[in-house]
């Protein structure tokens, strides 16, 4: 809402009508508990049959049905697994809210009595154990308390709801595949899209807002570097290619340290370096993985020349015959959130979970392919969700320890009180938008350009 400046009395009753109207379109306490036996059973059943990315069949099938059941219009297989529920409810703009699909190849540790013993074949046959080691579970639960929720009142919104179900967001391909099998174009364009993502960096029960950059840039990498393979004790007639790969990882890390500007945002990490089979082979070529994360493009610009560059001269240093190969092999877009829409949403987020519930934080160093989503024109929101038990929060807090991230054994959302405030959230950002014009969301959110 936009409050004129000019009189002090005037602005103040302003400023009371916003937050009023924002609280009328938090959910009550009753609202969310009518919905919440449906939600958690969902997550008990989804956190105990996790499905590794592009795999998530009968997780999908799950969630159609149960969307499909709560009166929406649901359409499977969108750009793989992908699920689009539509809600239609008269004139108005068209919201999206989007959960992720699937789970990692993590072991569970976490001693649950729901903890996933699932074991499944990834789609180079290996067997790997699948764990929903990132909260994407919670996720599914909350749209579906919402979908309940938004479809049980739908005389205090108006507009299109849009509910996708995204496959393969650990491998950053599903929004884009979704896109390329029409999600834009097949169903209504969003004026809006929203998301979430549940975490250990703060109790349950609080979000956080990052206007503008919300996360990094991923650019994933694979250098393939070529030796002359040979005899362990006749290195004279080699070229190592395993030596050229331990001076190649070492020359990386001064990418950041000597050419990045100090203060700008710039990861290098090498995930793995695979070379050899036995002690006296020399082998004939070594191969390295690595992820970069940035949050500005110029910087991601010039890491990657910088690899680029001292890959090749490192192999040539090494005396290597071959220019060694580096290929971009899957990379994502930093999450931008709109920053209008931040400041818009940060009223139905108090009214939802409580004005000290709701904190403002910096970009985080993770990635996501919601931004596939965004560089379609479509302004975002993307919020983080407390998941941590508020007791062993304050406590690892005070002892200075961390409690386990997203992607650990170890990762367990407190579920009760993080899958209410998810579904209270999701419900007050999505009446707020639905109670506005798509002319209103439009102007506010301004020219819509790719960050
Ligand atoms: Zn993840
Ligand atoms: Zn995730």
């Amino acid at each position: 809402m936009n409050c004129p400046k000019f009189q002090l009395s005037f602005q103040l009753l302003c400023v009371l009508f916003a937050s009023l109207t924002a609280a009328a379109q938090a959910p009550t306490a009753k609202e969310v508990d009518s919905v919440y036996p449906d939600a958690h059973a969902l997550y008990l059943d989804l956190h105990q049959n996790p499905e590794l990315s592009g795999h998530e069949t009968k997780t999908a099938e799950k969630l159609a049905a149960r969307l499909r059941s709560a009166g929406y219009d649901v359409t499977e297989h969108v750009g793989g697994t992908g699920v689009v529920a539509i809600l239609k409810n008269g004139a108005g703009p068209t919201i999206m809210l989007r959960t992720e699909l699937d789970a990692l190849p993590v072991e569970e540790k976490t001693g649950l009595p729901y903890a996933s013993k699932v074991h499944a074949k990834d789609d180079s046959g290996r067997d790997l154990p699948v764990m929903h080691a990132c909260g994407h579970d919670l996720h599914m639960a909350a749209i579906l308390g919402t979908a309940e929720i938004m479809a049980r009142s739908k005389n205090t919104w108006h507009g299109t709801l849009m509910l996708i179900g995204q496959p393969a967001e650990e491998t950053i391909s599903g929004a884009d595949e979704m896109v390329k099998d029409g999600l834009f174009t097949r169903f209504p364009k969003p004026d809006v899209a929203v998301a979430l993502h549940v975490g250990n960096e703060l109790p349950a029960g609080m979000a956080s807002i990052t206007p503008g950059i919300y996360n990094t840039n991923a650019d994933s990498l694979r250098i393939t570097i070529y030796g002359k393979g040979g005899h362990g004790s006749m290195p004279q007639a080699t070229i190592d290619p395993i030596v050229i790969a331990a001076r190649t990882i070492l020359s990386l890390q001064t990418i950041v340290s000597r050419e990045v500007k100090p203060g700008e945002m710039g990861v290098v990490t090498v995930g793995y370096v695979h070379a050899g089979l036995k002690n006296n082979i020399i082998p004939d070529q070594a191969e390295m993985g690595i992820t970069v994360r940035t949050y500005k493009q110029d910087v991601r610009k010039q890491i990657l020349a910088a690899i680029t560059r001292i890959a090749k001269a490192e192999a040539a240093a090494g005396g290597a015959t071959r220019e060694p190969l580096v290929e971009r092999y899957e990379g994502t877009d930093a999450v931008y959130n709109d920053p209008a829409l931040a400041e818009r949403l940060r009223a139905p987020l108090e009214a939802a979970l409580g004005k000290k519930n709701v904190i403002t934080e910096g970009p985080i160093t993770p990635s996501e392919d919601f931004s596939y989503f965004i560089a379609q024109g479509v302004p975002g929101f993307y919020f983080s969700l407390g998941g941590a038990d508020p007791g062993k929060y304050a406590e690892a807090k005070a002892s200075g320890t961390r409690l386990p991230s997203n992607h650990s054994p170890l990762f367990a959302p407190d579920v009760d009180p993080a899958l209410h405030a998810g579904i209270a959230a999701e419900v007050a950002v999505l009446r707020n938008l639905l109670n506005a014009s798509a002319e209103e969301l439009h102007k506010m959110t301004g020219e819509r350009t790719n960050h």
